[in-house]
């Protein structure tokens, strides 16, 4: 088939790069020309696991393509894939605006029948918003399809090629059809593509996305209560995962949930509930304890430190949202560095991946190192923000060497308090009663 796909970011790229492997004639337009450059010279713009070799492989076959033009674009495919930035509006909703904007432009440009596949999160009533934005520009027959991504970044690749299950929002039998069928070879083991309404699919993505936000924050605040009363939330967790009506997934506390996805979707979900006369309290809640989470280690850092963090440098360990990504949309890591350089620390960073993009955010506030334990070269202490495996098992020794004081704050519990007693690390964790 051929297939176009419209903004190539973690999710159009993946989208097009998968489609190509199965065989279609994949063109991908992305409106950042530099991007598209670099696409056209063989190189991908962003850190995915496994990407670099399904993307090369389908250049060579030249059943990937890259382009600028969207009219490009709507020439090629007969199913238009957008996956289009819908970021937080100031006001907590989704701006549709990329969504729409681009709507307006394939009217103009269509001139046979097309499947228009809404692949971005968007609120319950955007395939219907595109529909209308599209038929005030052309008579052309087309469809509307919502058909949200679950892929999580970090394993993009494999959840694209091998999905628990496809979503399809439509209402024409001919839409559904098409899209029953490109989807077919990657549902060879039986998982379902579940063909419902439009809203429902639409609606289906922020419930996902907002129950697993709700799911996290839920196991914060109990970690945060074991801390109060002497429990451990490491055998909390164990203890209830156990339980196959919870499930042993999403259960581990931290600093919060980040990223490109969770923070906008339920804020987006909580605003669309409020413009239906809906009052979503339980979001509301998960939105106020995750913006405290995110900095539950700063009153820690500032109280360990007698209030006094101007002459003290920190090492940070992890600056992605998550391990195996190079996004830091939302990661907890910045408002953390934004905290301790406000404070008057210095601050000594690494990320296996994530460097550039701080870098420019931050340019030159914070120390770049190179490896891990560069990072903590005379640090007062050091503070974990992401779980990257190259993490979980440092040699101490070094560390206590590398430092001025043996202090460890751990956003992401990767060691065992009773290993850590041993060590002569002060060690503080999340739901866990801190050691000497
Ligand atoms: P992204 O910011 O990584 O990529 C968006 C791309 O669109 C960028 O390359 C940008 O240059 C391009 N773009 C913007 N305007 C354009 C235009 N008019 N024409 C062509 N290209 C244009 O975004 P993303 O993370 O891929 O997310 C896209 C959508 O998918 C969002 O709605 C997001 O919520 C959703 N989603 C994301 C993930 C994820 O893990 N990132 C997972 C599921 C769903």
């Amino acid at each position: 088939m051929k297939i176009s796909v419209i903004g190539t970011g973690y999710v159009g790229l993946v989208t097009g790069t998968c489609l190509a492997e199965t065989g279609n004639e994949v063109l991908c337009i992305d409106i950042n020309e530099d991007k598209v450059k670099q696409m056209q010279q063989g190189i991908v713009p962003i850190y995915e696991p496994h990407l670099d070799v399904l993307f090369e492989r389908n250049i060579k076959a030249n059943r990937l393509r890259f382009s600028t033009s969207l009219e490009e674009g709507l020439k090629h495919g007969d199913i238009i894939f957008l996956a289009l930035p819908t970021p937080e509006d100031e006001d907590g909703s989704a701006d549709l605006s990329y969504v729409l904007g681009a709507a307006t432009d394939i009217g103009k440009l269509i001139k046979d029948y097309k499947v228009i596949v809404d692949k971005s999160t968007v609120p319950v009533g955007t395939s219907e918003k595109v529909q209308e934005t599209i038929a005030k520009e052309t008579d052309v027959p087309f469809d509307v399809v919502s058909n949200p991504e679950f892929l999580r970044e970090g394993f993009a690749v494999d959840d694209f090629l091998k999905p628990e299950r496809i979503v399809i929002g439509s209402s024409s039998d001919r839409a559904t059809q098409l899209m029953e069928k490109l989807y077919k070879p990657f549902v060879r083991s039986g998982n379902p593509i579940i063909i419902m309404d439009e809203k429902s699919a639409e609606l289906t993505k922020y419930a996902a996305n907002s129950f697993l936000a709700t799911k996290i924050t839920f196991m914060n605040e109990i970690a945060n209560f074991c801390e109060k009363v002497g429990a451990d939330v490491d055998l909390v967790r164990i203890g209830m995962g156990t339980d196959s009506r919870i499930g042993k997934r999403f259960l581990f506390p931290g600093i919060g949930y980040g990223g490109s996805c969770f923070p906008k979707d339920v804020k987006a979900l909580h605003k669309s509930g409020k413009e239906n006369n809906y009052d979503f309290d339980i979001l509301n809640s998960v939105i106020k304890i995750n913006d405290v989470q995110k900095k539950v280690l700063i009153p820690r850092i500032v109280s360990y430190f007698n209030q006094n963090l101007k002459d003290k440098t920190f090492a940070i360990w992890g600056l992605a949202f998550k391990p195996e990504t190079d996004d830091i949309r939302e990661a907890p890591a910045l408002y953390i560095i934004e905290e301790l350089l406000k404070q008057g620390a210095t601050l000594n960073v690494f990320d296996p991946e994530a460097m550039p993009n701080v870098k420019k955010k931050f340019g030159e506030q914070l120390n770049y190192t190179s490896n891990m334990y560069e990072a903590t070269k005379n640090a007062d202490a050091l503070i974990i923000c992401t779980e990257w495996s190259i993490f979980r098992t440092p040699d101490f020794n070094k560390l206590k060497q590398n430092m001025s004081q043996p202090a460890i704050f751990d956003g992401r519990n990767l060691y065992d308090v009773k290993d850590m007693k041993s060590t002569g690390f002060y060690y503080n964790s999340i739901g866990r009663q801190a050691v000497n």
